[in-house]
């Protein structure tokens, strides 16, 4: 099936007592054990599967082409499953622009646990020269946040798999309707479900997908289910509605992207454009290769100090200044303020999550803000 019929059906089930075209939401914590013992409805306790869940994880699988997903309360839940999965002494290797809010964890939380690299992925030189003996795992973040950065997954893959380590890989920005890491190799994809999969900014979640049900994942279903780092039936089955029209609005989401960043790259307020759609994108080719769709996200950066980029930001008036992103309506962000006063983000960039308002509304509120 094609991914607009999975979206729409691979996280619903027909209730067959009352005959509900779409499925209720069990509230039960716990389920009624058959004569002998066992548990007719498939379901023991809650923290370990329920009804809602199980249609939810059925679909992410689906959608992402995997065997498996496990979903989490919360994108961070869920890359810290994947770090506690992993044997004490792993060396880890991620992206150098990682997205802080796991670069935190590995380093507050894992530091005395695993072992990590910061680096440039994308470099085939220094990701060899950083891979141990002991390395179990490369982590890959795919456009990356907030310069919007592409890896070459599938080149990440071809370094790692003969050495047997896994991939990982944060399809946050992407969604499966823009890339499928499985089908280039990975062996995990991570999740904040908050962001598309919810899309109306009203649900955090997070989810875990495997290429195969192995070992690995065993730990991981171990993670979920004894840590506890569930969501509850009502944000699965809100999760679970959303993603039906997840395909159509993502196509919304990139169709304005693709304009607003063709409009910004021709303005005389604008300097510079990040968005993997443009041709000027430096891994362009890449992004074209791999993708199937080039995502709602776009950087630029203002012509100007960080001054005069505050003075743009506050003149919008459409969109809205707050961070998080993948909602239907149109968000911005002064990064480096958001980073701290270690990052290397530029003072002039602003991030958009380009929303679902019409266009020509969006380029006029960003056109009279830069004049
Ligand atoms: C938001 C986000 C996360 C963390 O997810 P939460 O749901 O906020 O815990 C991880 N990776 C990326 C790329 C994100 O944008």
């Amino acid at each position: 099936m094609k991914t607009e019929t999975i979206a729409i059906h691979a996280g619903n089930k027909k209730d067959e007592s009352s005959k509900a075209v779409i499925q209720p939401i069990i509230l039960s914590t716990t389920f009624e054990r058959g004569i002998d013992g066992d548990f007719p409805g498939g379901h023991i306790y809650s923290r370990s599967s329920n009804p809602n869940r199980e249609s939810l994880e059925n679909v992410l699988a689906k959608l992402e082409g995997g065997a498996d997903a496990a979903s989490f309360s919360s994108g961070n839940a869920a890359g810290m499953s994947v770090f506690q999965s992993l044997a004490p002494g792993t060396h880890v290797i991620a992206p150098d622009d990682m997205y802080h809010g796991l670069r935190n964890q590995l380093k507050n939380l894992f530091a005395d646990i695993l072992t990590f690299d910061f680096i440039d992925v994308n470099n085939t030189t220094i990701l060899q020269q950083h891979i141990k003996p002991e390395t179990g795992l490369i982590w890959v973040e795919t456009p990356s946040n907030p310069l919007l950065k592409i890896t070459d997954i599938k080149k990440i893959v071809a370094i790692a798999k003969p050495k047997g380590i896994k991939v990982a890989c944060d399809n946050t920005f992407a969604t499966p309707i823009c890339q499928q890491p499985i089908t280039l190799g990975a062996d995990l994809v991570m999740h904040s479900a908050t962001k598309y999969f919810g899309g109306h900014s009203d649900l955090m979640g997070g989810a875990l997908i495997t290429a195969e049900k192995n070992e690995w994942w065993a730990k991981i279903r171990q993670v979920q289910e004894m840590g506890g780092a569930i969501p509850s039936p009502t944000d699965c089955y809100m999760l679970a509605r959303s993603i039906k029209t997840l395909p159509y609005r993502v196509k919304g989401h990139v169709h304005n992207a693709q304009l607003l960043a063709e409009f910004l790259e021709k303005h005389p307020g604008v300097e510079k454009v990040m968005y993997p759609g443009l041709p000027s994108h430096p891994q362009y080719a890449i992004a074209k290769e791999q993708m199937l769709a080039f995502g709602g996200m776009l950087s630029f950066i203002v012509r100007g100090d960080e001054e005069h980029t505050r003075t743009v930001i506050n003149k919008l008036q459409l969109f809205t200044r707050a961070t998080s992103l993948g909602g239907v309506e149109s968000l911005v962000e002064h990064r480096a303020t958001v980073e701290g006063p270690d990052t290397k983000t530029p003072r002039n960039l602003l991030r958009v999550s380009v929303g679902l308002e019409h266009i020509d509304d969006l380029v006029a509120d960003l056109d009279q803000a830069l004049s």
